[in-house]
């Protein structure tokens, strides 16, 4: 696969306003996606399946099916019989595939398609990733809620930087922001995502995706409400794509320099509390790591956020 001399960066936001508030970030993976499903190509990547409580790869080709895969689950996903399954498909049609995962299964997607010499005939997406956590716990989690419906780790209601993390049981919706505190204190990822080799910009795939933060900063002008997604583009077919999705977004170019951010930099690092965590869960269950690792505010703070919160939107108004 020919690489660029030199990494590519882009900012990257959907003209379509409706499906920019249903993405995660400002929408390439829908921008990318449309590319293939257009054309009658197929595409993988995870969705969550509400019975198995799990965030599974599928191959599809039906742009609903796209839309389901939309949205950020914090959990790893698992890859199931896709890799086969892709292969079969290249097989059996003559039109190209696209895979999207996090860097570790994109990575992994590239060596089965260079082994199997079908390289060539898959674009190959990986995301920036702060790291999965173990779909125990999330099962564990989800199971303990009930019945959950429309899942929602990302609904950028308020705004692209403070989401609202949430699923709905019984029509009402709940919050989860407990379990998303869990993810995001380093506690519950896998061992192999402390020593990740892909928290770097230079990736062996066609294109990375992710948030741009820091893009105020990078790109003054470039309008953000909404969300605005990263695009790397590591190699000639990742800009062949590239330059198809143009006219579907709001693009700017940028410089790898300016959209560092922790993760493509240096792997996420170990909590010194993991271990600690790990033999509270096993030994006394969910509700008291949750307890314990993402306690509820006091009342007083939470009093404090709300009038924090309503003097900056009288001063807004
Ligand atoms: C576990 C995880 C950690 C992340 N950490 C970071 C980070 O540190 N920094 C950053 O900039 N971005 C991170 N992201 C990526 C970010 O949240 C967005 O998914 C990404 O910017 C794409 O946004 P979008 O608007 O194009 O996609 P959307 O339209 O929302 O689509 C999301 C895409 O992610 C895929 N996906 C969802 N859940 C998973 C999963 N568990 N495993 C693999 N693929 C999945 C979907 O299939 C879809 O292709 C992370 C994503 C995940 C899943």
């Amino acid at each position: 696969m020919s690489r660029l001399r030199e990494t590519r960066a882009f900012a990257v936001k959907l003209k379509d306003k409706q499906q920019l508030q249903s993405s995660s970030s400002g929408g390439a993976f829908t921008a990318i996606s449309d590319v293939f499903l257009t054309n009658g190509d197929a595409v993988i990547s995870p969705i969550y399946n509400y019975e198995t409580c799990q965030t599974e790869f599928e191959i599809y080709r039906s742009p609903k099916k796209r839309d389901e895969a939309r949205g950020s689950k914090y959990m790893q996903s698992y890859p199931l019989n896709t890799f086969r399954e892709a292969e079969k498909w290249l097989r059996k049609n003559d039109g190209d595939l696209l895979f999207v995962g996090v860097g570790c299964q994109a990575d992994g997607f590239r060596r089965y398609m260079e082994v199997r010499g079908l390289r060539d005939r898959a674009t190959i997406v990986g995301i920036i990733c702060h790291g999965s956590s173990s779909p125990m716990i999330w099962k564990d989690y989800a199971k303990k809620m009930g019945s959950i419906a429309n899942l929602n780790f990302r609904d950028k209601r308020n705004d692209w930087h403070r989401p609202v993390a949430h699923v709905e049981i019984n029509g009402r919706e709940k919050s989860i922001q407990d379990y998303l505190t869990i993810f995001y204190n380093k506690c519950a990822l896998r061992p192999s995502c402390y020593q990740c080799p892909y928290a770097t910009t230079e990736r062996e795939v066609d294109l990375t995706i992710g948030d741009f933060w820091g893009v105020e900063k990078a790109l003054p002008d470039f309008d953000i409400s909404g969300g605005v997604s990263l695009v790397l583009v590591h190699t000639e077919k990742g800009l062949e794509v590239f330059e198809k999705v143009k006219n579907d977004v709001e693009w700017r170019e940028s410089h790898v320099i300016d959209c560092l951010q922790p993760n493509l930099v240096k792997p996420t690092e170990r909590s010194p509390h993991r271990d600690e965590f790990w033999k509270d869960y096993k030994t006394k269950g969910i509700n008291f790591v949750l307890k314990k690792y993402a306690p509820k505010p006091s009342l007083i703070r939470r009093i404090a956020r709300k009038m924090k919160k309503t003097v900056k939107a009288l001063l807004k108004k």
